[in-house]
């Protein structure tokens, strides 16, 4: 009975903050004279179990994301409908395989030879994979991704690779105390995205960027974001 009980208020709980980040993000848009429907929303579903990811798919969510393969793939026969899956997390290169015909796209690409094993498992499968560049925006030791100024020439290299299509960055900024320290980040990352695009015809299907998370998802989309990847704030503080 408690139990039930529980599964009920956490379901209703998810109903109330996807309406109310619903709100959040359209607020932000209106603010920034943005089209609502230029931002996608990604519900991070790492820790969650299967139940609860239904239920938010059930709101009409269509996009989740998960830090790891053998997350990812220990979850996918319990989904229920067609959402899409993207790799939001650090991947090692022997795993490539695993995933790539479980995802849609990884934004996690954060080395010139994590993307080349990418195009091989592509190749084999005769398939093309959706990636994005993972940018280390404050070069943090603690994470990793490509230095700010080593993009664009990585990008160069790995734009020729075979059956992979760079659609742009992603980042996650250090923890600022100040929102206009964090906003800087967003608009440094718009900028190289901007910058990249315009620059050369290997760049000219960029459409994704992919900045924002619970807590500053509403300043990423002042700033330009096109993608935001919501956890705790959808499905509550993740219990590990
Ligand atoms: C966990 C995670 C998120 C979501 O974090 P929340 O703060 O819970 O929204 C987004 N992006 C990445 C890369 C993550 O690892």
């Amino acid at each position: 009975m408690t139990e039930k009980l529980s599964l009920e208020k956490r379901f209703l709980s998810i109903e109330e903050n996807y309406k109310e980040i619903k709100e959040n993000i359209a607020a932000a848009a209106e603010r920034s004279g943005r089209n609502e429907s230029d931002i996608r929303f990604m519900a991070v579903t790492k820790t969650v179990e299967p139940i609860f990811i239904n239920h938010a798919l059930s709101l009409g969510i269509d996009l989740i994301g998960e830090n790891k393969v053998q997350e990812l793939l220990s979850k996918t026969e319990f989904l229920e409908g067609e959402a899409e899956k993207h790799i939001i997390g650090h991947l090692q290169s022997n795993k490539a395989r695993k995933i790539i015909n479980e995802v849609s796209m990884i934004e996690s690409v954060d080395s010139v030879s994590l993307a080349a094993e990418i195009s091989r498992q592509a190749v084999n499968n005769s398939k093309t994979m959706d990636i994005l560049l993972e940018v280390n925006i404050g070069a943090e030791a603690s994470k990793t991704g490509f230095d700010f100024s080593a993009v664009n020439e990585s990008a160069f290299k790995i734009a020729e690779m075979k059956n992979i299509c760079i659609r742009g960055l992603m980042a996650v900024p250090p923890i600022c105390e100040e929102k206009a320290e964090l906003r800087a980040y967003f608009s440094k990352m718009r900028r190289l995205f901007e910058d990249m695009k315009s620059s050369s015809p290997a760049f000219s299907q960029f459409d994704t960027l992919s900045l924002g998370m619970s807590g500053d998802y509403a300043e990423a989309i002042e700033e330009g974001s096109t993608l935001i990847r919501v956890g705790s704030a959808l499905f509550g503080m993740r219990r590990y």
